[in-house]
C-alpha cells in the first residue's frame, strides 16, 4: 500500500513512521519547508523517544519519504491522512482552516480513487466538511472522481507515542462506505493480527469518541485535584485516598494522581472544543465546565503555596523551577503549568531560574529571557530561596540533599507532583509542601 500523511508534527510524523515500519510506503507532507529539509537530513523536529531510530531505519529501507508537495504525495496513494493542527479558535471551538485547506488542495489534484482519513482531532461534522471542500474543488475542475472520507482519531500520548501507535488499546475508525472500511482494514491488518482491536463505527461517533476520551481523562485529573484540595483542608492524605479508591476495579488506579494541573496540546483544547460543540446544540456540559475551572485554579496552586510561605512577599526572592514541559518525556510546553507559575512569580517580583532536561530550547523560543536558564538541575538551585518541582522527570526523583543544602539559600521545596516523601524531607532539613498531603512546615 501507499499512503500520504499530511502534517508532519507529533501525530503525522509518528503515524507515517509507524505505518512505514509495517511495510507501507509512506510520504509525509508538511508546509514547513525547514521541517521537511531537516527531516530529509535525518533531523527530527520533536523530542519523542525512539522516533529518530525508527525514522532512520524506514528512510534507509526506502519506505519513508518527506516532501512539501501534497500533489506529489498523491501519486498512487491509496489513503491520505490529514494530521494537521486543529488549534482552538478565539471562542474555544476547533479551528478547521488547516484541515479544510488540505481537503481543498487534495481536490485540486485528485485523479484516482482514494480514502481521505481525518486523523486530526475534529468536531462532529468535520469529515463531511472535508468531503464537501474536496468535492467543490473537483466540481470546479469539472471532473467526476470517486473518493471516500473516513475518521480515524489518534490516541497516542506524547513521550510514549511510538509504543502507543504500534500497540494501541484500540483503533477507532468511522466509515460510511464498504470500500473505505476494506482499505482501513487492510492498512491496520498488522496491528489487528498483533491483538489490537479495531472498532468500526459511523463517522460522527468516531469523531466524538476522541473528544469524549480526552474529556473523561481530564475529568479524572480535575476530580483528583479537587479531592486533593479537600484533603488539605480536612487533614487527609491524598496518597492514601488515591490508593483506597484506585484499588476498586470500577475506578481503576490510572490517571488519578493529583498535580499541578493538566496541560499540553490536547486536553485543554479538546475540553474547550467539546464544551463549545455542546453549547452549539443547546446542551451545557456542566461537568466539563467545572473540569476546566478546577484545572485553571490548579495551575496556580504551586504559586499560592510558595507565596503563602513567604507571607505574600516574593519580591527579590530567587525561585528555582524544575520541569517546564507539560509532562515528562516531551519538550512540548503548550499550556504547560510552568508557564502560569513563571508568569505569577515574575509578576510578584521574584526572579526565576529554570531547568528542564529537554524543553530548554522550546522555553527560549516561547518565553525568551524573562527567566534565567540553568545548565543542569542543581545549577538552577544556586542561591534559590525555594525550589518548585513542576514536571516529574525521572532525573528529579532522587535528591542529593547535601548538594541542595549547600547550593540553596533557603531550604524550601514545593513538590507539584508528590514525588518526594514529607518525612524524608523533614529529616534532611527541608520545609516541604506538596499536593493534598500535610506539609511538614
Ligand atoms: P503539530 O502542530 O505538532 O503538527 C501539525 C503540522 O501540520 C505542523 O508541522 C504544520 O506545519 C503542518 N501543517 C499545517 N497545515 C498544513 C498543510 N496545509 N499542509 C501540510 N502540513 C501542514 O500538531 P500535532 O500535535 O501533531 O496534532 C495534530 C492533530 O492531532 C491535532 O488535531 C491534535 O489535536 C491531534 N492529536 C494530537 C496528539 C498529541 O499528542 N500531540 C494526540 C492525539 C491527537
Amino acid at each position: 500500500m501507499k499512503i500520504s500523511v499530511v502534517g508532519s508534527g507529533y501525530v503525522g510524523l509518528v503515524t507515517g513512521t509507524c505505518f512505514a515500519e509495517t511495510g507501507v510506503t509512506v510520504t509525509c507532507v508538511d508546509i514547513d519547508q525547514k521541517k521537511i529539509a531537516n527531516l530529509k537530513k535525518g533531523i527530527i523536529p520533536i523530542y519523542e523517544p525512539g522516533l529518530d531510530d525508527l525514522v532512520k531505519r524506514n528512510v534507509e529501507k526506502g519506505r519513508l519519504f518527506f516532501t512539501t508537495s501534497l500533489k506529489d504525495s498523491l501519486v498512487d496513494a491509496d489513503v491520505l491522512f490529514i494530521a494537521v493542527g486543529t488549534p482552538p479558535d478565539e471562542d474555544g471551538s476547533a479551528d478547521l482552516k488547516y484541515v479544510l485547506g488540505v481537503a481543498k488542495e487534495v481536490g485540486m489534484y485528485l485523479d484516482h480513487y482514494m480514502v481521505v482519513v481525518t486523523k486530526s482531532t475534529v468536531p462532529v461534522g468535520t469529515s463531511h466538511k472535508v468531503k464537501k471542500a474536496l468535492q467543490d474543488e473537483l466540481n470546479k475542475r469539472g471532473i467526476i472522481q470517486q473518493f471516500d472520507v473516513a475518521s480515524n482519531p489518534e490516541f497516542l500520548k506524547e513521550g510514549n507515542a511510538i509504543e502507543d501507535f504500534l500497540k494501541p488499546d484500540r483503533i477507532v475508525c468511522g466509515v460510511e462506505s464498504e470500500e473505505a472500511k476494506i482499505m482501513l482494514e487492510k492498512l491496520y491488518k498488522p496491528f489487528v493480527l498483533n491483538g489490537h482491536p479495531i472498532l468500526f463505527m459511523d463517522i460522527p461517533s468516531s469523531e466524538l469518541t476522541k473528544y469524549a476520551a480526552n474529556a473523561m481523562l481530564a475529568t479524572k485529573i480535575s476530580f483528583m485535584n479537587d479531592i486533593a484540595s479537600l484533603c488539605e483542608l480536612v487533614g487527609a492524605d491524598v496518597n492514601w485516598v488515591r490508593k483506597g479508591i484506585g484499588s476498586d476495579s470500577r475506578i481503576g488506579n490510572k490517571f488519578i494522581y493529583p498535580g499541578a494541573g493538566y496541560g499540553g496540546s490536547c486536553f485543554p483544547k479538546d475540553v474547550k472544543a467539546i464544551i463549545r460543540t455542546s453549547d452549539e446544540y443547546g446542551h451545557s456540559l456542566k461537568i466539563l465546565k467545572s473540569v476546566e475551572e478546577v484545572n485553571d485554579k490548579q495551575k496556580e496552586v504551586l504559586f499560592h503555596k510558595i507565596n503563602k510561605h513567604f507571607n505574600g512577599n516574593l519580591k527579590g526572592k530567587k525561585i528555582a523551577i524544575w520541569g517546564l514541559s507539560f509532562k515528562p518525556n516531551t519538550d512540548d510546553m503548550r499550556e504547560a503549568p510552568a508557564l502560569v507559575i513563571i508568569k505569577m512569580l515574575l509578576e510578584a517580583g521574584a526572579t526565576v531560574r529554570v531547568y528542564d532536561p529537554v524543553a530548554m530550547q522550546e522555553s527560549v523560543h516561547r518565553i525568551g529571557n524573562i527567566v534565567e536558564y540553568a545548565t543542569d538541575a542543581y545549577d538552577a538551585t544556586i542561591d534559590a530561596d525555594a525550589l518548585l518541582l513542576v514536571t516529574e522527570w525521572s532525573e528529579f526523583r532522587m535528591l542529593n540533599f547535601p548538594m541542595l543544602k549547600k547550593l540553596m539559600r533557603g531550604h524550601v521545596i514545593v513538590d507539584g507532583r508528590n514525588i518526594y516523601e514529607p518525612e524524608e524531607m523533614k529529616s534532611n532539613g527541608f520545609v516541604y509542601y506538596c499536593i493534598g498531603r500535610k506539609p511538614n512546615a
